[in-house]
């Protein structure tokens, strides 16, 4: 799921998964459909 995040007054939006920041919620969207990261010590 992506998460949004306010940062210095600007919306970002961050792949819940790998944790990646997007400024673009289309890009954090496509992104996280393609994200494979498994590794499940990274999901808090
Ligand atoms: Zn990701």
């Amino acid at each position: 799921m992506v998460t949004e995040t306010e940062r210095d007054g600007l919306i970002w939006y961050q792949c819940e998964v790998c944790g990646m920041l997007f400024d673009d919620r289309e890009d954090a969207g496509k992104h996280e459909d393609n994200c494979d990261a498994e590794d499940p010590s990274y999901i808090q």
